[in-house]
């Protein structure tokens, strides 16, 4: 019997509205609103060639890339494999400061992020991601670079020589690069993180000397326990028109992590684009 009609029990307006609304929101309302969030717009601004459909699944927004959807969760960017461990992930997208770093950053524990999206995108088999790499021409050296960062590696190159004719620091820089490490079927030191690396994404630019200085947390926790307090000035750091133009390109330096790897580039122009719009 309809409890609304038998005239046995009032019911208030709210509840009766209560009765009508579906637990979740209508499928057209998520939809139209999954382009306001930000992380959601910067990887369909990055990645929308490799992302065959957007939709709403499960009161989700969903990604269907190479027959598999990914489901943003927050951000954690997971197959449907992955849920199951869905607590065990942070977002891949986290807070980069832009400009000049003034202090060490604060300390975190090392993030574990799924390597779920980026898998799918640009796969997992060594044969398959070589033939999505090639060697570029780098700053007197050679990077072996996923074909998707290849321009933007390109443009850095252009704006660190250019800076190099009237800056001695950057010009240093240059002459002092000893060798570069690109693409390794490689995790990330201390932690299951699939690297950059793994994907011709991420670029180690190894100087001849690092001046007594720290470059990775990790080679620093051998003599310092507290290896995130080790001041800026303390740390090797390559010049800051070097960091610029790698960040105007959408490279992410490592120097900026709780877990500081100040010799490593990675291209992920989503970071910096998040972090521009957070920022204006
Ligand atoms: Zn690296």
């Amino acid at each position: 019997m309809n409890p609304i009609s038998s005239g046995k029990i009032i019911l208030s307006p709210l509840i009766v509205l209560s009765f009508l609304t579906p637990a979740f929101p209508p499928l057209e309302q998520t939809t139209s609103k999954w382009e306001d969030i930000p992380e959601v717009a910067v990887l369909l601004e990055v990645y929308g060639d490799f992302i065959q459909e957007t939709t709403t699944k499960d009161n989700d927004v969903a990604f269907l890339i190479n027959k598999t959807w990914v489901y943003f969760r927050n951000g954690r960017m997971l197959t449907e494999e992955g849920f199951r461990f869905q607590n065990r992930y942070q977002s891949i997208f986290y807070d980069y400061p832009l400009g000049k770093l003034i202090k060490p950053p604060k300390y975190q524990q090392m993030p574990v992020r799924s390597s779920d999206f980026l898998d799918l995108v640009f796969g997992t088999k060594e044969t398959l991601l070589r033939e999505q790499c090639d060697w570029v021409p780098f700053l007197d050296h050679k990077a072996y670079m996923n074909h998707f960062c290849e321009e933007a590696l390109r443009k850095v190159e252009t704006e660190i020589f250019y800076a190099a004719k009237s800056n001695v620091e950057v010009e240093d820089f240059v002459e002092n690069l000893k060798i570069i490490y690109s693409f390794q079927q490689k995790k990330v030191r201390g932690s299951e993180n699939a690297s950059h690396h793994s994907y011709g994404l991420a670029l180690d630019l190894v100087p001849e000397s690092y001046d007594g200085k720290h470059a990775n947390w990790k080679w620093s926790t051998a003599f310092i326990k507290e290896w995130h307090l080790i001041p800026l000035e303390k740390r090797w750091t390559p010049p800051q028109a070097v960091i610029d133009a790698f960040e105007k390109n959408g490279f992410v330096w490592g120097g900026k992590w709780s877990h500081f790897d100040t010799i490593h580039f990675e291209y992920a122009p989503e970071i910096l684009r998040l972090s521009r719009i957070k920022n204006n």
